[in-house]
C-alpha cells in the first residue's frame, strides 16, 4: 500500500523539493492533496504532473482560476478554498502523512490539525511550532501523532540522537549540549551601520541555500537561528541554556549533538533540503533524493566561529522570548513576520526588524500559552503593534 501525502505550500521552495523525492518514489507515495496560496500556474503543472485528489487554493479568485484551468485539461483534480479546506486535506482519514511548508502563522490551523489527527507530520513550517509550542507538542503526544523534523538542523539533531529519544528520561542524562549550526547568512561579518542600509534583495541572497523570502530575511538576521533554538526546545525538551549556536560557514555538518562521554555526533550533507525531506518521508529507512554525494575533498575546509550577539540581537531575543513563556514566542514570531514583510515592503531598514520585535516584547501582557484563542489573541496584538509602528 502506498503511503497517501498532503503537502501543505507546495509551490514553495520546500513543496517543490518534496515533490521532487516524490517523483523518485511513485511505488511508495501517492500525493493525496496539494495547497498553495495564489500561484495558479504552478500548481495547475503539479496537478497535472501528480494527480492529486485534491488541490487547494486559499484565495478564492484563485481556486476558480485553477478549477477552469484544471477542467480545460480534461483533471479531475477537486479544488477546493478556504482555511477550512486547508484543515481537511491535512486530517483526512485517508491521509497517511502531512509536509507542512507553508510559511508562518498561516500554517498553524492545518499543521496543528495534522497532529490532532495522528497523522505524520513533517515539520518544516518552524512558525506554527514556534507560536503555539506547548499546545502543539501536546495535541502530537495525545493523538500519537509522529513529529519529524525537516529543517536541516532539527533533522542533523534528530539522526544524531539516540532511537528511542524522547521516550525515555534516562536519555537525556547521557546528553550534555545540543549544537545548532547557523550559517551566519549573507551579512556574516558586517557591522550595524552597513547593516542598516542594506537592501531585501541582498538580504534574500542566500550563500548556500535556495529558499523562500522570509526564511532568507530571517538567516539574514539571525532570528532564523532565534526561532530554531524555541524548535529545537520543543523537539527536543531542552532548555536554551542546553544549546550553543555554533556559526559554520559552508553548512555541510548540519548540526550536532554532545554527548556526557566527550563524543559528539552530527549529521553531514550537501545543503539540499531534499536529504532531510527524504529522511523523514522514509524514517526509520532510508530512501534515495536525488542530492550529490558530499564530496569532502572539494569542501577541504571547515570552518566555525562564535555568532556576534551585538550585531545581530535576533537570537537573544527569540532565547528570552522562550525563557519567559507563555505568550512571548507567539508574539516574537508575529512581530517578526509583519518587520520582515514592512523590511521587503522597503517601509522599515534591515535593523528596524530586530529593534521592533525588542520594543514589541517589552510592551505586551504575556499570558498562558494554552489554548488556540490565547495564542490568536497573542498573535493578533503582536501583529497591530508592529503594523502601527511600521510607516506605510
Ligand atoms: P516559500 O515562500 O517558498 O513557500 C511558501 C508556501 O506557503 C507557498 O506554497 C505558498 O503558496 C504558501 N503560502 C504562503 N502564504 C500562505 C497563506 N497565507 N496561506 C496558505 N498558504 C500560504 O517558503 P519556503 O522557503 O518553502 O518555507 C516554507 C516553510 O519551511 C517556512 O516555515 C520555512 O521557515 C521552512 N523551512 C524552509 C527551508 C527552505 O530551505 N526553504 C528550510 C527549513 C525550513
Ligand atoms: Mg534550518
Amino acid at each position: 500500500m502506498r503511503q497517501m501525502i498532503t503537502v501543505l505550500g507546495a509551490t514553495g521552495s520546500i513543496g517543490k523539493s518534496t515533490l521532487d523525492v516524490l517523483a523518485r518514489h511513485k511505488d511508495l507515495y501517492q500525493v493525496f492533496a496539494l495547497s498553495a496560496n495564489t500561484q495558479v500556474d504552478l500548481l495547475l503543472q503539479q496537478c497535472l504532473t501528480h494527480a492529486p485528489k485534491y488541490a487547494v487554493m486559499v484565495d478564492g479568485g484563485s481556486a476558480q482560476q485553477l478549477a477552469e484551468a484544471l477542467k480545460q485539461h480534461g483533471s479531475k483534480v477537486e479544488v477546493l478554498t478556504g482555511v477550512d479546506a486547508l484543515v481537511e486535506i491535512a486530517s483526512d482519514s485517508e491521509v497517511d502523512q502531512v509536509m507542512a511548508a507553508i510559511v508562518g502563522a498561516a500554517g498553524l490551523l492545518p499543521t496543528l490539525a495534522a497532529a490532532q489527527a495522528g497523522k505524520r507530520v513533517l515539520l518544516a513550517n518552524k512558525e506554527a511550532l514556534v507560536m503555539s509550542g506547548q499546545l502543539f507538542m501536546q495535541a502530537v503526544l495525545d493523538n500519537q501523532a509522529e513529529l519529524l523534523p525537516i529543517d536541516s538542523e532539527h533533522n542533523a539533531i534528530f539522526q544524531s540522537l539516540p532511537l528511542g529519544y524522547g521516550q525515555d528520561p534516562s536519555y537525556q542524562q547521557q546528553i550534555e549540549k545540543i549544537l545548532l549550526t547557523a550559517s551566519g547568512g549573507p551579512f556574516r561579518g558586517w557591522g550595524l551601520d552597513a547593516l542598516s542600509k542594506v537592501t531585501p534583495k541582498q538580504a534574500v541572497k542566500h550563500p548556500n541555500w535556495s529558499m523562500g523570502q522570509k526564511i532568507s530575511v530571517d538567516s539574514a538576521t539571525l532570528m532564523n537561528k532565534g526561532l530554531e533554538l524555541i524548535e529545537a526546545c520543543w523537539l527536543f525538551d531542552v532548555t536554551p541554556q542546553q544549546i550553543d549556536v555554533v556559526v559554520h560557514p559552508e553548512s555541510i555538518i548540519h548540526s550536532m549533538v554532545q554527548y556526557v562521554d566527550g563524543s559528539v555526533l552530527c549529521q553531514m550533507g550537501n545543503p539540499d533540503m531534499r536529504t532531510p525531506i527524504a529522511y523523514g518521508l522514509a524514517w526509520p529507512e532510508r530512501i534515495t533524493s536525488g542530492v550529490k554525494p558530499l564530496n569532502l575533498f572539494e569542501v577541504a575546509q571547515l570552518n566555525f566561529e562564535a555568532p556576534d550577539h551585538q550585531t545581530f540581537p535576533a537570537l537573544n531575543l527569540a532565547a528570552q522570548a522562550f525563557n519567559a513563556g507563555g505568550t512571548a514566542a507567539t508574539i516574537l514570531n508575529a512581530a517578526n513576520e509583519v518587520a520582515v514583510d514592512g523590511f521587503l515592503r522597503e517601509q522599515i531598514a534591515f535593523t528596524s526588524i530586530s529593534s521592533l520585535i525588542d520594543e514589541t516584547l517589552n510592551a505586551c501582557t504575556l499570558e498562558a500559552a494554552d489554548s488556540l484563542e490565547a495564542i490568536l489573541q497573542a498573535d493578533a496584538w503582536a501583529r497591530r503593534f508592529v503594523k502601527d509602528r511600521i510607516p506605510s
